[in-house]
């Protein structure tokens, strides 16, 4: 099958979060199973091409935005795994002079424009393709740009994936118009309308308009149809009937796996013995401490929280758990991206005050070796989500030995199972109230077992062996995109 990725993300050259490891895993799981891929993204200026090889191939094409003509290009890359990648800019370096992903305060025109253009260049190049699959509201608009530009007649199947309802990519007419597409253009323009406010909604539009809809978990599948969960367009979904799925996302071991990461001090595997496994870890959390001057416990849990900093992610509650350090006797560590104002700055009086008791640190920035380091140091992993479409870093810690305690809800339901269970594919810990009292007694229950070294090892264990590879929904996207053709 021929399949092209668009999206605003791919690790590890331009990644927020975790529709950056998505795009990087799905593609090269889809390429690794015999399909032609390519992954396309704006050619930002923060990507380091030398993490790249160039193809030494450049698509030239003309595109519209803000009514004036623009020479644009995509050139070809791949990465070291062999996963195919377009950059996509105009000869003016319109992408290229923009430092971050998102920012600048016109986010929406540039993902607009970016949707024009990239349907510009599939009409030019005349790429053939059979599946076009669009992630999340930057490119939620884009299967219905190239009907509007090819009259109707694309030659492929479009599938949109859903990796965050809360972003809905509401915006102002003139936004649309400035990539030169008229709305009344659209074959029911109602489609672009926001349900609650006065203004146009891409992914609204999006839904309607692909021919499958997807996103990152079964559970969150189930609570998207809710008026809770629905961020106002439960209903619509709910009308898509079997055209939305929901698909368990993946880890790529090849980029998240302690046995071959070079970031780490010392590298280990679940096929090794505890003993060594233990040894390891222990070796790289004292590096890491070394590194950010923060004095080790050796025999103390070290409890690690990697996330954007935004209320979705359960932010408070970590922040009081973190605060109650001393007490539950362990040490904490938080890797913090994108942080709120109040958050920003209850988060630097938490680094004062753990720093103070020699406890742990928080740092607020995004840092992906650091990440690595933080995942292989840490025992504990924590994600206390208000809400969670899927959530990755709860399986990359599984992978690195480091044991979650999560909040059931949505994709986090879907992958841990409270040891209390007892089942075989118990994994971590789980609480259902978003309260700190629930957080912090499912969080004792887990320093209370790491005290009992024979069952914290036989636990270990069990997680870092566990497959949440792209393996099965490499195939479950396979099998869908085969059900559209
Ligand atoms: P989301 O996409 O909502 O941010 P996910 O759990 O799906 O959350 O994915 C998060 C991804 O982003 C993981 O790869 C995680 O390691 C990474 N990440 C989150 N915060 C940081 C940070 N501050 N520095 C480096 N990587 C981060």
């Amino acid at each position: 099958m021929r399949i092209l990725q668009v999206a605003s993300e791919i690790t590890p050259i331009a990644k927020v979060g975790g529709l950056g490891d998505v795009l990087m895993g799905l593609s090269h799981e889809l390429s690794w199973k015999g399909h032609e891929t390519l992954a396309l993204i704006p050619f930002y200026g923060l990507i380091d091409t030398e993490q790249l090889i160039p193809e030494g191939r450049v698509d030239w094409f003309d595109t519209e935005f803000d009514k004036v003509k623009q020479r644009a290009c995509v050139t070809y890359y791949h990465t070291h795994n062999n996963i195919s990648i377009g950059l996509l800019d105009t000869a003016s370096g319109y992408f290229r002079n923009r430092q971050t992903i998102y920012g600048d305060g016109d986010g929406i025109a540039s993902f607009l424009f970016f949707c024009r253009a990239v349907a510009n260049w599939l009409l030019t190049t005349q790429r053939q393709i059979e599946i076009l699959h669009v992630h999340d509201w930057p490119t939620a608009l884009l299967p219905s740009i190239y009907q509007i530009l090819s009259r109707g007649k694309a030659p492929f199947k479009s599938v949109l994936t859903i990796h965050n309802f809360e972003y809905q990519g509401r915006c102002d007419w003139s936004d649309i118009r400035r990539a030169g597409i008229d709305p009344l253009d659209f074959s029911d323009p109602s489609i672009l309308n926001d349900p609650i406010h006065s203004c146009a909604n891409l992914v609204k539009a999006g839904l309607l308009s692909a021919d499958v809809v997807t996103t990152v978990s079964p559970t969150y599948a189930r609570e998207m149809v809710t008026p809770e969960e629905g961020q106002g367009l439960h209903t619509i979904l709910a009308g898509l009937g079997k055209k939305f799925v929901g698909i368990l996302n993946g880890i790529d071991y090849a980029f998240w796996n302690p046995e071959i990461d070079t970031y780490l001090s010392k590298r280990y595997s679940g096929s090794q013995e505890m003993e060594a496994v233990r040894a390891a870890k222990l070796q790289n959390k004292a590096r890491l401490f070394f590194q950010i001057d923060v004095p080790l416990l050796p025999d103390v849990p070290l409890i690690a929280s990697i996330t954007r900093l935004v209320k979705q992610k359960g932010i408070y509650l970590i922040r009081d758990l973190f605060a109650q350090a001393e007490e539950l006797n362990v040490q904490c560590l938080v890797l913090g991206s994108v942080p709120e104002p109040d958050a920003k700055q209850a988060f630097a009086e938490l680094d004062r005050d753990l720093r103070r008791k020699g406890r742990g640190a928080v740092f607020l920035m995004s840092d992906e070796a650091f990440a690595h380091r933080v995942y292989a140091a840490s025992d504990i992993f924590v994600v206390p989500s208000l809400f969670e479409p899927c959530g990755l870093t709860q399986l990359i810690a599984l992978k690195y030995g480091s044991i979650p305690v999560v909040r059931k809800t949505g994709g986090l339901a879907d992958t841990i199972v409270d040891v209390e269970e007892s089942r075989p594919t118990s994994n971590g810990f789980v609480f259902q109230s978003a309260q700190s009292t629930s957080f912090t007694t499912a969080v004792t229950r887990s320093v209370d077992l790491f005290k009992n070294k024979v069952a914290w090892d036989a636990l270990m264990l069990r997680a870092m062996r566990q497959d949440f590879s792209w393996n099965i929904p490499g195939n479950q996207y396979v099998s869908l995109y085969q059900s559209v053709l």
